[in-house]
């Protein structure tokens, strides 16, 4: 035979163009429209439904960026499709608001309701219909039409106007382009369905293979028959022809997939927060029309927020939710508040994600996640296994890591074992998208790249449109069922990600182990972008920490009110500005203002709750002047977690001037020797008097970077920022002030536009250097490093993550330590060597890069830079500029545990209050290892006392935890509070506790009389 394979596949794809797909709807009549301009905000359909609609035309432009109109869209079901429609048709309603049909969301979207209010269905650019039902006459929709302006475009990464309303153009965005009453042919829409799934797994098999051959003369033989002129009358002959390759079952050992429909809708982005709310309206709404038609559709939902939004906006959406979760159809995942970074979030946050979002789901709807869900987070915290084992939890899913730049992870289906050593059953979609529409091209992806082939066979992929677009589709369900059983297709099954993880883990028990973080080996410049952001987070994190400690203990000894509503509240908050675009600081200039909005009025009620409880606690006024010690660890001789008065005294501060226009400071503990220019030049511990800075290299010293990613600009830090680089050497003023019992050096620079103030500040009695940045930042497409040498050998640093810390290589020895060229810290960084070791805290970045160097005598010496500032142009082009202040504290001869208590230290500063009385702490652990990191009331309202411990050096330690007051009993619990079966327990007012290396514990005392 003549090869005319690419003759006949051009053929194909030009008739389907051109005559199938205008078959689709036989008949189409013009529906009227009448619309009512929102003034600004969104507002509830009973708002709107009140309003007077004027008329509006086809070809009406309308939707200035943000803005919302509603439409009432009205007319007659032509006579002749009634009382029913011909045989083998469906009346719907078609809608074109002049977006862009190529692509799936990110524009103009719209909610469609009945005029009582019950919504129908969403309209999105691919999936822009609307159902009627038989034997409804008359047409009469209200549709609230979203001119989302589409921020990215062609992801050219332009400085954007759109990201704030106030700089966002006027002029409208979109087209009323078509609004029908229309005849769909089901005929010809399965025939397309058919054609469609044909002709991706031909296009995917080999060339070679009799099968892909197969297709193809049958599909050329459907065209054959087909006639153009006449689609409707041949569609079902055209089926016929093709329906024996369809019915050929799939080979006995081909690939399994569990397809779960998906929306990935990330809780802002691209858009503000109050746009989520309404995307997900759209999708759930959608997605539950569906379900009506399909009962072996699942939908796999994540984030309780989203599902709390329902609740609190749009009720009516959210009773369908609670039938369809009963049903098991709708299906919550993930137990999380939201989809959050993992790299950031402070331990208690990354727990209280799961703690909320599970409780959630478990008080709504009884159900209780298993799986963490986290398709899209920019990299996975070490921290993570034993955070999700804690809540309960068994299984872990990401896909992000696919992204890697440079290496490819070994595995799709894994154990991923954590920092402390739990171990969760992991899977990476080998689909390598979330938001799949199960493709010929895809499905035979996820099979060819699934690196477990031959030891495992079922793998999952999530399908349906993301942030915007409506979700699966009826497409992509006929997809699915067209590849249950099809010869060199995998077999497709619809299910939920449990029944995945069920037959994945069951089949494949010896997976291989992955230890560690799985950094991403990309989106590098997250943990620095949007400072302000990043600082309400650690601020409030701190502050939460502090408002449940002092409201709990207040609340057992003196029957002080605990908050918990404004506690959950101020959570929830959190958590939800955790979100993997949030946090991250990659979104636009709206999401961000907001945030730090949200942010600030959080720590304004935090602030009230602290300052209510400690008065409670201490009495207000009085003659004492008391300091409050909310960090685990004693200071000034005030105990850890109570208050006391000062009673340590400390020798004085001296500042001398030294050589060459040097200030030595010391303060009989540590001496710094300050130059000229600022820089630390030597840091000795007098304790051990070994020198910490290497001879000729001074210790910080400010870095000015380009910073012009090759692509994601927010995100991305590209390591070719190394190659160009300014040393801010040079100082404009410099002084020193010696106040009371501290000793500063101040310089200033000024920069272009920016000025750089820093207080470098020993203070008595303290064991590290504090240098604090006070930074007014006009730079753009710059970053700013500040540069720490440290003369100490080190072949790895350690960097705080959740209850821990984790280690990473100072070297670049390998292409996965190379890519690894910044990363993120939580409080803090140590370097050491056997016998000595510096840590360095700071109160608010995350973002470093560790490097080493060799010297002439054959010594090596390490270098930590911190990321202090960006300013990416995209998607926020403001982002970062202004006035920024963030600290450092360096401390020579310190211990791991002293950089454990340091970091504390920075995130809690002693509190003054005049008080009448001291308070005793609560809770006391013997061992300084065991850290207790929360103390609050349990979250069932019972009045319990729940403590959350770890051990923070990375080794076994034993604390005795002890109670000021009795218990009737107590427990160690999982992260929900719920009893765990054989760990230890005890009555009265202690109870001993063995730890491993960063194990977590929580601790519940029930029946509580304090003292
Ligand atoms: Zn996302």
């Amino acid at each position: 035979m003549h090869n005319d394979h690419s003759l006949v596949e051009a053929r194909l794809d030009r008739f389907v163009r051109d005559h199938l797909t205008p078959a689709l709807y036989r008949d189409a009549r013009p529906l009227a429209a009448t619309a009512w301009p929102v003034d600004r905000e969104p507002v509830p359909f009973e708002t709107a439904v009140e309003q007077t609609f004027e008329p509006v035309p086809l070809g009406w432009r309308w939707g200035r960026a943000w803005s919302t109109v509603w439409l009432r869209v009205t007319g007659e079901v032509p006579a002749e499709w009634l009382p029913q429609p011909p045989a083998g048709t469906r009346i719907e309603v078609l809608v074109d608001f002049g977006y862009n049909r190529s692509r799936s969301g990110f524009q103009a979207e719209g909610l469609a309701y009945r005029p009582d209010g019950s919504l129908i269905k969403s309209i999105a650019p691919l999936n822009s219909w609307l159902p009627v039902a038989p034997g409804e006459r008359h047409i009469d929709v209200l549709i609230e039409a979203a001119a989302n302006p589409d921020v990215a475009g062609e992801y050219t990464f332009d400085p954007t106007p759109y990201g704030l309303w106030e700089t966002a153009p006027d002029e409208p965005l979109y087209e009323l382009k078509q609004l029908e009453v229309a005849l769909r042919d089901e005929t010809v829409w399965h025939l397309l369905a058919d054609v469609w799934t044909l002709r991706g797994l031909m296009a995917e098999l080999p060339e070679g293979s009799s099968r892909r051959h197969e297709i193809l003369r049958a599909l050329e033989d459907m065209l054959d028959v087909l006639d153009p002129e006449g689609i409707p009358q041949t569609a079902q002959v055209g089926r016929d022809a093709i329906a024996g390759v369809l019915a050929k079952p799939a080979h006995a050992s081909a690939h399994r997939v569990l397809a779960t429909g998906h929306a990935h809708i990330d809780s802002a982005w691209l858009w503000p927060l109050r746009e989520t709310v309404r995307k997900c309206a759209r999708t759930f709404t959608n997605v539950m029309d569906l379900m009506d038609e399909h009962p072996d559709f699942v939908f796999s939902c994540s984030s309780a927020q989203q599902y709390l939004w329902m609740k609190e906006h749009h009720p009516r959406v959210f009773a369908r939710m609670k039938e369809k979760v009963a049903a098991g159809q709708f299906v919550p995942v993930g137990g999380m508040w939201v989809e959050s970074d993992t790299n950031m979030p402070g331990g208690e946050a990354m727990a209280r994600q799961f703690i909320a979002g599970k409780q959630f789901f478990i008080d709504e709807f009884g159900v209780e996640c298993e799986e963490a869900w986290m398709p899209d987070s920019f990299g996975y915290s070490g921290a993570l296994p034993q955070i999700v084992a804690a809540a309960g939890s068994r299984w872990f899913l990401t896909q992000k890591i696919s992204w890697n730049q440079i290496n490819r992870m070994p595995h799709h289906t894994f154990w991923w074992e954590g920092i402390d050593g739990t171990r969760v059953f992991t899977h990476f979609p080998p689909v390598d998208t979330y938001i799949s529409e199960l493709s010929g091209k895809e499905l035979a992806h996820a099979e060819r790249n699934f690196s477990e082939k031959g030891r495992a066979t079922i793998s999952l992929v999530p399908f349906g449109w993301g942030d915007g677009g409506g979700g699966p589709t009826r497409e992509m369900i006929a997809a699915a069922h067209r590849t249950a059983d099809l010869e060199g297709s995998p077999r497709v099954t619809m299910g939920s990600s449990r029944d995945f993880f069920e037959a994945a883990e069951a089949e494949y028990p010896q997976a291989p182990v992955w230890s560690g973080e799985m950094y991403l080996e990309l989106h590098r410049g997250v943990f620095t972008s949007q400072l302000r952001t990043k600082q309400g987070n650690r601020r409030n994190e701190s502050l939460l920490r502090q408002a449940e400690l002092w409201a709990a203990t207040a609340a057992l000894r003196t029957g002080f009110a605990y908050p918990r509503e404004a506690l959950a509240r101020a959570w929830q908050t959190v958590l939800l500005l955790q979100f993997h675009d949030i946090l991250p600081g990659s979104s636009i200039a709206w999401v961000h203002r907001e945030a730090e909005q949200r942010h600030a009025a959080v720590t304004e009620t935090l602030e009230g709750i602290i300052a209510d409880a400690i008065a409670a606690l201490a009495g207000q006024g009085g003659e004492h002047d008391l300091l409050v010690n909310a960090s685990p660890f004693a200071r000034e001789g005030v105990p850890a977690l109570g208050a006391a008065t000062l009673v340590a005294s400390h020798p004085a501060v001296t500042a001398t001037e030294g050589a060459d226009g040097a200030t030595v400071l010391d303060n009989g503990i540590i001496r710094a020797v300050v130059d000229a220019r600022g820089h630390v030049t030597s840091l000795i511990a007098h304790a051990d008097g070994r020198e910490a800075i290497p001879a000729g290299q001074p210790a910080n010293v400010l870095r000015l970077h380009r910073d012009l990613p090759n692509l994601w600009d927010a995100w991305d830090l590209d390591q070719h920022y190394q190659r160009t680089v300014t040393e801010l050497l040079e100082v404009d003023e410099r002084h020193v002030r010696t106040v009371g019992d501290t000793a500063t050096v101040i310089t200033v620079r000024r920069v272009g536009d920016s000025l750089i103030e820093q207080r470098l500040t020993l203070r008595a009695g303290e064991s590290a250097l504090e240098i604090e940045n006070r930074i007014d930042w006009r730079e753009r497409e710059k970053i700013l490093k500040l540069a720490v040498p440290l003369d100490v050998h080190a072949d790895r640093i350690a960097a705080e993550t959740q209850f821990g810390h984790l280690y990473r290589p100072t070297h670049t020895n390998t292409s996965w330590d190379a890519a690894r060229f910044e990363a993120c810290q939580h409080r803090f960084v140590h370097l050491g060597e056997p016998g000595y070791g510096v840590a360095i805290a700071n109160d608010s970045t995350y973002g470093y890069d560790v490097g080493r160097d060799t010297r002439a005598d054959g010594g090596t010496t390490t270098t930590v830079r911190f990321s202090l500032l960006r300013a990416p142009l995209f998607p926020d082009p403001e982002s970062d500029q202004g006035e920024h202040l963030m600290r450092f504290r360096i401390a020579p001869g310190a211990t791991i545990g002293d950089a454990v208590a340091l970091g504390y230290d920075l995130a809690t500063p002693l509190r003054a209050v005049r008080a009448a009385a001291p308070i005793a702490p609560i809770v006391t652990s013997s061992d300084p290892a065991v850290v207790v990191e929360t103390v609050k009331l349990a979250e069932d309202g019972s009045g319990d006392l729940v403590v959350r411990l770890y051990e923070s050096r990375g080794g076994r330690a034993h604390t005795t935890l002890t109670l000021d007051g009795t218990a009737v009993t107590i427990e160690c619990t999982d992260l929900l509070e719920r009893t765990l079966d054989g760990e230890p327990a005890g009555t009265g007012a202690s109870i001993e506790l063995p730890f491993r290396a960063f194990q977590l514990r929580t601790v519940r005392f029930r029946g509580v009389s304090a003292r």
